[in-house]
């Protein structure tokens, strides 16, 4: 299983992190062992001084394919969670300042937390809102309709490089409104007004 995620996927968010807005989807992945299930809880790491949530909507890729177009593309997916990707801003400004990879800030361990799946079915996917309250205030709100690259563009890109399979995971990026999480923090993420994980720091 892979963990796919997109970058820059929402203007405002761009815009807050002064990057300019991408051409094409802008991809990382993360590996399996950065996953945070079952509301377990975050430990936060101790190489970074500016730990950031960024939540977002996460698909379930359930066919295997590859080349996939786009009018196709939602024929891959049925299940959707909302997520953190878990990212240690200062050591990423450092990598992009030296024009690095970004793994060491985003693909660690415990860095995507992942919610309760919910069918798709039914549902529109660029018509979903989102929400992580922090300590019982909402910190962050996204709307699918947003998405500089909708769920199907992302689709058909990611797999003219990567084949996709069953249980893959796609990270669709994350709208404005990041900010730092601190030891003690609760973190609650919503689809809709249903509270899909709850996340404490540790
Ligand atoms: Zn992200």
């Amino acid at each position: 299983m892979k963990i796919i995620c997109i970058g820059r996927n929402y203007a405002d968010h761009a815009r807050e992190l002064k990057n300019d807005i991408p051409a094409e989807p802008v991809i990382f992945m993360k590996p399996d062992s950065a996953l945070i299930t079952g509301n377990r809880p975050f430990f936060l790491p101790e190489f970074t001084q500016d730990l950031h949530y960024e939540t977002e909507l996460v698909v379930r890729i359930h066919k295997l394919g590859r080349h996939i177009e786009e009018r196709f593309a939602h024929k891959y997916y049925g299940d959707i969670t909302v997520g953190i990707d878990f990212t240690a801003r200062d050591l990423q400004q450092k990598l992009k300042t030296q024009g690095l990879p970004w793994e060491l800030a985003k693909a660690f361990d415990g860095s995507a937390v992942l919610g309760e799946w919910v069918p798709l079915a039914g549902l529109d996917i660029q018509d979903l809102h989102f929400h992580l309250d922090k300590n019982g205030k909402t910190v962050q709100q996204g709307h699918t309709a947003d998405m500089l690259f909708n769920v199907n563009q992302i689709i058909s890109f990611v797999s003219r490089y990567f084949t996709l399979k069953i249980g893959d995971l796609i990270y669709t990026g994350t709208p404005a409104g990041v900010g730092k999480v601190d030891i003690g923090d609760q973190l609650n993420g919503f689809l809709g007004d249903k509270e899909l994980f709850r996340c404490e720091v540790k």
